[in-house]
């Protein structure tokens, strides 16, 4: 992204790539590894409308499956549908050309006998008797777009969290030094954001973007890809601006409408809304998301996707949303307490007299929870802070870089860059304790955490630790971090 300046740690990033010998040069005509491929599945980098198997029906991915580490088929618990076929649950495995199947022994391994699709690179040797997608033609956007990208996906292998070598160096650094190198770190991380919002909006649009990025973050962190799922669907669904619709639309595509109805007030609610899912089941049959597709144990009750999807449905039901988010971002220009103003935005207003629609969920988390004295928060300060750190401000950012939005004007682009680089930390959380542990053997001292920098530690974790393993194997960070040590601030990329 232009208009981000950068210094040492992109060098670094950059070079920490051309040593490990990972700068793959790509043609047409290459096979990327296997490992890009699962990122591209994964993640789901696909024309996802097109996707068309060999045998010429086409494919539509309800759910990509679970990530299988472990041996047997790479992805599992896919939901899918073939032509107007019904849901289909199954593996995934994934392999450069169909001959995999048998040259790699899936033929007769059992543990392969509920593999319902193979997504290859290209065809290529013996036929499979099943379903066979191939994936070069699908791809959201160039391969080499995506490379980097997929470089830093497809690097990750997740060590324990002991401390690692990197502790001495980072702990004789001052403050001032860490907070640079965080923040560098995070704008690179950004950059990464921004970039996939820009090249995913001038495929599929601003708005269509904008949602997906909204669900996913409000389906952190179990049911991101779930929530991504539904929020495709929108497009195809009728505008209107009524909140009961959005709301029994969305929970009936979710498949989260109860089928039997809870005792006393909260089923009086769900048959109002089964009300309206009625008059449009048919229609959307076949994009009704199966309940496998959702992690729900575990979750507390202001997380579960009922309630945010009640929460997006009055967001829909506005027509606007996306100005008025525009707007905050575009005219709010004071640093002290813009998230209590986000989070008071975010807020659906008023409503919470007696038969609205928000007067059931400002007492009831969940379709199927007791009463409880209200009003019940929507949505709480760390949910806000990931739809605007992750979802909101990239995707403005990615407009404005695009000439979309404000005609390009630098001076904006600026300020939504200053927006995210202040934005308060967010709610604290295992990824941030493993980098913490792993950098410095716990909290850092004199340190003010901010979004961006928990960010940094983040990408500082995905650039260097998940790819050296737990004896951190040639990773080159305390060498630099050293380097950086001996340098003046703002020389440092001259360092080894
Ligand atoms: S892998 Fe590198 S960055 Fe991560 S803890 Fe070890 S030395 Fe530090």
């Amino acid at each position: 992204m232009s208009g981000i300046p950068y210094d040492f740690y992109c060098r670094w990033r950059a070079r920490g790539r051309e040593r490990a010998g990972e700068e793959v040069s790509l043609h047409e005509e290459a096979s990327p590894p296997e490992r890009w491929m699962q990122q591209i599945w994964r993640h789901q980098r696909l024309r996802r409308m097109e996707l068309c198997c060999l045998d010429g029906r086409r494919v539509r991915v309800l759910h990509p499956g679970f990530w299988n580490r472990e041996p047997g088929p790479d992805f599992r618990d896919a939901v899918l549908q073939f032509g107007d076929g019904g849901l289909v649950t199954g593996d995934v495995e994934i392999d450069l050309q169909t001959a995999g199947w048998f040259g790699h022994g899936h033929a007769v391994n059992p543990a392969y006998a509920r593999v319902v699709l193979q997504v290859v690179w290209e065809p290529g040797g013996r036929v499979v008797e099943r379903a066979v997608l191939p994936m070069a033609p699908f791809l959201d956007c160039p391969l080499d777009d995506m490379a980097p990208w997929l470089e830093e996906e497809a690097a990750i292998r997740v060590p324990p969290t002991t401390p690692g070598r990197c502790c001495g160096p980072l702990r004789r650094q001052s403050p001032d030094r860490v907070i640079s190198l965080l923040e560098q770190a995070a704008r690179a991380r950004l950059e990464r954001k921004v970039d996939e919002f820009r090249s995913r909006g001038r495929t599929l649009g601003w708005g269509p973007v904008l949602w997906e990025g909204v669900f996913a973050a409000l389906g952190y962190k179990h049911n991101v890809w779930s929530m991504r799922r539904l929020a495709e669907l929108l497009p195809s669904a009728p505008s209107g601006n009524e909140v009961a619709a959005w709301e029994s639309r969305l929970l009936g595509l979710a498949g989260l409408l109860p089928t039997e109805l809870p005792r006393g007030p909260a089923g009086e609610f769900v048959r109002s809304r089964w009300d309206h899912w009625w008059r449009e089941r048919t229609t959307w049959d076949q994009a009704v998301l199966p309940a496998s597709v959702w992690r729900l144990a575990g979750l507390r009750p202001a997380n579960h996707p009922q309630r945010r999807l009640a929460l997006a449905a009055r967001w829909l039901a506005l027509g606007h949303w996306a100005e008025r988010v525009e707007q905050f971002f575009l005219e709010d220009t004071g640093v002290r307490g813009r998230l209590a103003r986000w989070v008071a935005l975010l807020a659906p207003a008023g409503g919470a007299e007696a038969g609205s629609p928000d007067a059931f969920w400002l007492n009831h988390w969940t379709l199927r929870s007791r009463w409880r004295a209200g009003p019940l928060p929507w949505i709480g300060p760390s949910r806000a802070t990931d739809l605007a750190v992750n979802a909101v401000l990239p995707w403005l950012l990615a407009r404005a870089t695009s000439g979309d939005l404000a005609g390009g004007d630098p001076g904006v682009r600026a300020r939504l860059e200053q927006s995210w680089m202040e934005w308060p930390a967010g709610q604290d959380n295992a990824d941030l304790r493993f980098a913490r542990r792993r950098l410095w053997g716990g909290v850092p001292a004199g340190i003010r955490w901010t979004a961006a920098r928990q960010q940094g530690l983040l990408q500082v974790r995905h650039d260097f630790c998940l790819a050296a393993g737990s004896l951190c194997s040639g990773c080159r960070f305390p060498v630099l971090v050293d380097a950086l040590e001996q340098s003046e601030a703002g020389s440092c990329g001259t360092g080894p």
